[in-house]
Formats: structure tokens, C-alpha cells, sequence
């Protein structure tokens, strides 16, 4: 890990955001890219169609093959009425499309919000505009329609590469296909190309794992995501494992994240976020601003906002959202305004995922000095270095928030 660089903090304007720094100079666990990620300013907007429900994911979706005809014009004048009814909030950072699946949109539909987006904030030099692909949707001229609406970086949802792993995922593209959208991405020009990988499944075994990775690592791409298959109430997966189907294994999950550390670690990835590596100059700015605990705003169904120490998020069900949009007013389900002790909680409890760390606040040096943040600390799971807390086994990280909750400021 690099020591802060002087020019991530030097550019800090009168508002307290801490400009872009150069980002192809930085390593992506560098710890003055994560303090600047905390003053970025992010937007994000929720593409919910799916042409089909994969059996292990609990998203708030649009199932297409359950719908009645979806109107997706209908979804993208809804969105574009709800960025005009937002509140001014400054220059955004990163625009991240997500879902669901994006890549359903047409380019058109795409730089429509774009453009929505584009009337009501202003952009930064330098802006990240990303989004989620399927790769079966992108075929070249998809991908060149991207690049020349102004997307930087394009994360494809390979998740495996190995075929029979794909087909228990409920994955609808085939072994190859995704390979051909990363090395199709990097010749159309995005400056960011990135992969995200699912393991862990009972049916993947280590060989096809270390497999699966070293054919991401091989690929040119500069970012990778990681996550662990889990168990999530109310899907067919759930209800399989229920019905005696064997359940992803906590232990076998570890080792392959091991597996993964080591070999994307040795080709040149770093770390930045407990399940986000990235080589130099191509850290997320969406995902590091918002593991930051910087501010964005939410667009669509159920997504959510966090702005001025309140959080609110909106309709979950489409029906509800596209009729509160078409009366004018704002789709909200709810929002609550954050105390400081809890505005420093949540930063700890975001922060604490980073490679980088998390300054050493009131509510971090508490727990620190609590018996628990001690037990911790002596077994080696959590590190005290120089002016940060670093949790140094990252597969432990949520029971070290877990440990981490259960201490107030007044316990230190
Ligand atoms: S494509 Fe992604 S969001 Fe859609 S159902 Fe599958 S896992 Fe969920």
C-alpha cells in the first residue's frame, strides 16, 4: 500500500470536495484516493428489467418473462421526471448505471437520462460514467453506441467461465461470450474495463475456479469484483437448499477468495474494497465514493439516496413508483436523518470494507479501545496503523462491523 499522496488532498475547493485526482497515478487501496472518495458525489440509476429471475438473486427486479408487456420508454420517462424533480446537489463524480440490467435499454434510452442528468447537475472534468452489462445483450455495435454516448467504463457480468457454473447460475450467456465483450470494450475505447465474478456455488469446484480467474486475470480488463454466492430468502435457490439440496459452503468460500487475493494480487490488481480489486488508475470512483461514505443520489426503483446526513429511498414495486412519478411527486417509501454519532457509525461501517481503512474518528478510536476492538486487535484481525484502523483479514470484515456495533462512543 502507497503512503497518501500529497496531490490527493491538495486541490480541496472552498466546498470541502476534494477534486479528482489523477487517477491513473494512483494504486486502487491508496489511502488519500479513499479520504478524497469521501467529499465525491455520485449518482445512481436503477435499470430493474431482467429477461429472467436467476435462481440466487433477491434484487428488486422487473421479471420480463413474468410481466405483462414492460414498457421500458414508460420507465425511462419516469426516471428522467424524477432527476427534474431533484434538488440542486453540485457536480457529480460518477454516474453509475445499475440493476437489474442496464444493457436492456437501448443506447438511445441510455443518453436520454444521460442528457436528463446532464440538464439538472453539472459533470466533472474527468467524469466516470459506468455501467452493468450482460454480455449476451452486447454485440459490437452496442458496445461503440456506449462509447460514443460518453460511457467510460463498462462492467460485464461474466460471473464464471466455466459452462456448467453458468448454467446453475441461471446465467443465459454462453463460455466465450463475455471474453468477447471485454477484449470488444477495450479496442471500442472505454477507459475502464472491469469483470464481475460470482464463486462459491456447491457445483464449482476449486480447479474450475482457479480456472475461472485465471482466464479473467488473462483478459484485458482492469477491474474485477468478487462476491460470494449466498443463500437469500425467497429465492429458488433458498428454496432448494431447503428442500436438501446442498448449501454454498463457508469454508470452501474462503479458500477460493484466498485463490482469487493471490492470483489477481500477483497479476498486478490491488485490493481496494473487500470484494473490488482494480489495477493503478482504475478504482471505481462510484464504488470508492460510496465505501467512502460520500453522498449520491438514487434514480429509480428502490434506489436509494444519501445527501446532507439523510437517507431516503424510494418505491419498491414499479407500479407504485411509475404512479407517484406520473402524479408528481416524489416516489419515497422513506427517509431518516442521521445523527452525527450515526453519520460516523455508517462511515465506520462502509469504511471498514476498504483496503485503505478508516480514519481513526471518535466512534473508531471507541471501539478500538473497547475489550472487543482489543480482542480484535490482538488476534491480529484488526490493525491499528499510524492514524487509521485497517481490518487485515478481509473475510472477517463483517464480524468485525458486527463486533464493531455493538460499542457506543461512550463505552471508550
Ligand atoms: S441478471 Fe442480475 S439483477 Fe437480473 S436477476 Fe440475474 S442476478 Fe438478478
Amino acid at each position: 500500500m502507497t503512503e497518501s499522496p500529497d496531490a490527493a488532498r491538495s486541490s480541496t475547493p472552498g466546498n470541502g470536495r476534494v477534486d479528482l485526482p489523477r487517477r491513473s497515478e494512483f494504486r486502487a487501496d491508496d489511502r488519500g484516493l479513499a479520504d478524497a472518495a469521501g467529499s465525491w458525489k455520485s449518482a445512481y440509476i436503477h435499470i430493474p428489467f431482467c429477461s429472467h429471475r436467476c435462481p440466487y438473486c433477491d434484487f428488486a427486479i422487473v421479471d420480463e418473462s413474468q410481466a405483462n408487456e414492460v414498457d421500458r420508454q414508460r420507465y425511462v420517462d419516469a426516471v428522467i421526471s424524477e432527476i427534474a424533480m431533484e434538488d440542486p446537489f453540485g457536480s457529480l463524480d460518477s454516474v453509475n448505471f445499475g440493476g437489474g440490467t442496464p444493457s436492456l435499454l437501448t443506447s438511445d434510452q441510455l443518453e436520454q437520462i444521460l442528457n436528463a442528468l446532464k440538464g439538472r447537475f453539472t459533470l466533472t472534468t474527468g467524469v466516470e460514467i459506468s455501467i452493468e452489462v450482460n454480455p449476451e445483450d452486447m454485440d459490437q455495435r452496442a458496445i461503440e453506441g456506449l462509447v460514443g454516448r460518453g460511457f467510460t467504463r463498462l462492467s460485464i457480468g461474466a460471473q464464471s467461465f466455466d459452462g456448467q457454473v453458468l448454467g446453475v447460475l441461471g446465467r443465459e450467456h454462453g463460455v466465450g461470450v463475455a471474453q468477447d465483450v471485454a477484449v470488444e470494450a477495450r479496442s471500442a475505447g472505454f477507459e475502464s474495463v472491469g469483470i464481475d465474478l460470482i464463486y462459491g456455488h456447491p457445483s464449482e469446484s476449486a480447479r474450475s475456479w482457479r480456472a475461472t480467474v485465471e482466464q479473467a486475470i488473462a483478459l484485458p480488463v482492469d477491474h474485477i469484483s468478487t462476491y460470494a454466492l449466498t443463500v437469500e430468502r425467497g429465492t429458488t435457490l433458498s428454496r432448494d437448499v431447503l428442500a436438501g439440496a446442498p448449501a454454498p459452503d463457508p469454508d470452501d468460500q474462503a479458500d477460493r477468495y484466498e485463490m482469487f487475493c493471490d492470483l489477481a494480487g500477483n497479476a498486478g490488481f490491488a485490493r481496494y474494497e473487500v470484494s473490488n480489486h482494480a489495477r493503478p488508475g482504475h478504482v471505481c470512483v462510484y464504488n470508492l465514493s460510496t465505501w467512502s461514505h460520500g453522498e449520491y443520489l438514487g434514480f429509480g426503483l428502490g434506489a436509494h439516496d444519501h445527501r446532507r446526513g439523510e437517507r431516503s429511498r424510494n418505491h419498491q414495486r414499479l407500479d407504485r413508483y411509475l404512479e407517484d412519478i406520473e402524479g408528481g411527486i416524489r416516489p419515497r417509501i422513506g427517509s431518516e436523518t442521521l445523527s452525527v454519532s450515526d453519520q460516523e457509525r455508517d462511515r465506520f461501517m462502509l469504511g471498514v470494507r476498504l483496503a485503505a481503512g478508516v480514519a481513526l474518528t471518535p466512534f473508531a478510536t471507541a471501539f478500538a479501545s473497547s475489550e472487543r476492538g482489543k480482542r480484535l486487535i490482538d488476534a491480529g484481525i484488526v490493525d491499528i496503523e499510524s492514524d487509521r484502523l485497517v481490518v487485515t483479514h478481509p473475510m472477517l470484515t463483517d464480524a468485525v462491523a458486527r463486533e464493531a456495533l455493538s460499542v457506543s462512543v461512550g463505552d471508550c
